[in-house]
């Protein structure tokens, strides 16, 4: 989620005269697209800021801005503890951030010649003397805030009549140049679920569907420019529904629409109907109107509400992926009541047995792969609860699962009623333990490929790769997902911090295209299984990045297959 954010905020930029620049140091504006989901996350942003904190005394003109959850989250709370920060933008209130920024940059401006601030002495290394001034207070007390407080939750409505983050989304800007052949599109925005653990309604407010005309269009446009696959997003991707007779216009463009809460344990969606785009609905019509996508994906799955019609439209159209991602969180029922998860285990494997059921087909190239979210030390996980667990990563068969520690967040509903009683070394030993299981579980369902060729789409150089040739060339690269922007003399620099696991995982920007054969290349098979494999000898990375190549898979380890590039599928 977060990393499409980035996306659309530099892309909005960059229509500005903005451009990336890797360089952080030198950029005019910094931004840190944030997450809040667990505390980790929120200590790097604020270990960053501080380092801002110093380097503004030196550069004062330049922009600092924190958007996303962090910024929703803290609102300015956060300005209070860093006052180095210029601009907050909350993550339904990304439109307003080129005026923000716009605003913070000429305030600067106006505020600042070239020389540092009064009180403020350098020395001959040009370090900071004097920390701070009067001059520095008076320069940080004008932040420009957006967010969107409470206001996300009104009615269907009237959050219609005001949607300008549809307006974002629409103008989106699709190159060739920005999409290495893969795209996300969202779907969904929000949340309703409210788990007891998670800050995601809170940050995100609350479900709204996109109408399914926008989204077709959006992905058309990402095949138009060249993108082979796409990944639809939504917390609850699952939920998608659109009303068509109760769909509100504004200024002629379609308007997004809250989602309805679901009862729960239907197989079809039982509002179905002409009027109605339900989620299979989605599937099917991007399936046939967007045939220049060889690969729809979908992330993230709720359990419960998932009906068959969605696995017969998987089944039934063989350019949707066979891929699952769809959390279980805890193997305890007593755990997952105290969650709010809403379903039991035993409705978490009728789901898993019902869905390979129809999609599971190995025998003609089409298994289903699985994957999962587990959090470890919830309050009052007991050794019991930690078993139920374990069972459940053996038994669900994840090809592969990420596995938190439980962060109690502020402000969610865990954090204010249930103690966070697990010690960290019990939360770190249980955390360890299950991710030496899933090791085991990914190898053993990597190994059902070992002999087979498999269509992947080629991303990029692998982290090996990547680090060997670093260190070949002794520079340091891109840390941390972090990309930037040059163009008019002002340079952007946005840090990305990963929302949701996913996110996290994906990884090396595409290779330059010098590298040539024996470069080691990293790659994603239909089910999202990681196959490395070298650039064949008289090809180069740059012709195979960004296309479905034929591998044959020779070994299984637990994180990635490893594999041989072949003349063709088999
Ligand atoms: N909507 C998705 C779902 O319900 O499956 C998950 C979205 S959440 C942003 C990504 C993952 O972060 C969750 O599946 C959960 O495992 C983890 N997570 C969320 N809140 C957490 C917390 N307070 N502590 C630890 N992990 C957390
Ligand atoms: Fe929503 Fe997922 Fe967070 Fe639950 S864990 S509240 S479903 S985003």
């Amino acid at each position: 989620m977060n990393e499409l954010d980035s996306e659309l905020v530099t892309g909005q930029l960059r229509t500005l005269g903005y451009a990336m620049t890797p360089d952080r140091e030198h950029a005019d504006v910094v931004l840190y697209n944030t997450c809040s989901v667990r505390e980790h996350a929120e200590q790097k942003v604020w270990s960053r800021l501080g380092e801002d904190r110093l380097r503004k005394l030196i550069r004062p003109a330049t922009v600092v801005g924190v958007i996303g959850c962090m910024a929703e989250r803290d609102g300015v709370d956060l300005i209070r503890r860093m006052p180095v920060v210029d601009v907050l933008c909350g993550p339904g209130e990304l439109d307003k951030l080129p005026a923000l920024i716009d605003n913070a940059v000429r305030t600067r401006e106006s505020l600042l010649g070239d020389e540092p601030p009064a009180g403020v002495e350098l020395d001959d290394r040009g370090r900071i003397v004097l920390e701070d001034s009067e001059e520095r207070r008076r320069l940080t007390s004008a932040a420009a805030v957006a967010l969107q407080g409470n206001t996300s939750r009104r009615s269907g409505t009237l959050a219609a009549a005001a949607d300008s983050l549809e307006l974002l989304d629409l103008s989106r800007s699709v190159s060739p140049d920005e999409h290495s052949g893969s795209a996300y599109v969202r779907i969904t925005r929000g949340c309703n679920k409210f788990c007891t653990y998670c800050v995601v309604p809170f940050t995100r407010g609350a479900e709204t569907h996109r109408p399914p005309e926008h989204i077709v269009e959006e992905c058309r446009r990402l095949a138009d420019a060249g993108v082979l696959e796409i990944t639809l997003l939504g917390q609850t991707v699952n939920h998608y529904r659109f009303e068509h007779g109760a769909s509100v216009s504004v200024g002629g463009v379609v308007q997004p629409q809250k989602g309805r809460s679901y009862q729960g344990g239907h197989r079809r969606d039982p509002f179905a109907g002409e009027r109605t785009t339900t989620f299979a609905d989605l599937l099917a019509m991007i399936h046939e109107r967007v045939p220049g996508i060889k690969r729809l994906r979908f992330v993230t799955s709720y359990p419960r509400d998932f009906g068959d019609d969605v696995l017969e439209v998987i089944r039934d159209h063989p350019r949707i992926c066979r891929y699952l991602h769809v959390p279980a969180q805890s193997g305890s029922n007593r755990i997952l009541q105290a969650m709010n998860r809403g379903y039991s285990i035993e409705e978490y494997f009728e789901f898993l047995d019902r869905a390979r059921a129809f999609l599971h087909q190995p025998e003609i190239g089409r298994p289903l792969t699985v994957a999962g979210d587990i959090i470890v030390g919830f309050p009052s996980e007991t050794d019991d609860d930690f078993r139920a667990t374990a069972g459940l990563v053996e038994r669900a068969r994840y090809k592969n699962c990420f596995i938190f520690k439980y962060s109690p967040r502020p402000g969610t509903i865990a954090f204010d009623k249930l103690a966070d009683d697990v010690p960290e070394d019990v939360k770190r030993r249980r955390n360890s333990e299950l991710l030496a299981i899933q090791q085991r579980v990914s190898a053993a369902v990597g190994a059902e490929f070992v002999g087979r060729t498999l269509e992947v789409f080629v991303q990029g150089v692998s982290k090996r790769e990547a680090k060997r040739r670093q260190g070949a060339s002794g520079g340091g690269g891109i840390a941390g997902g972090s990309v930037a922007l040059t163009v008019g003399g002002k340079g952007v620099a946005v840090a990305g911090a990963s929302c949701s696991a996913e996110a996290s995982i994906v990884e090396n920007p595409p290779a330059a295209g010098d590298v040539g054969g024996g470069a080691q290349l990293t790659s994603r098979t239909d089910g999202d299984l990681i196959v490395l494999f070298d650039v064949p000898a008289g090809r180069s990375a740059a012709e195979l990045i960004g296309t479905i190549v034929p591998v044959r898979i020779e070994r299984s380890e637990a994180l990635a297959l490893h594999g041989t590039v072949t003349p063709a599928a088999g």
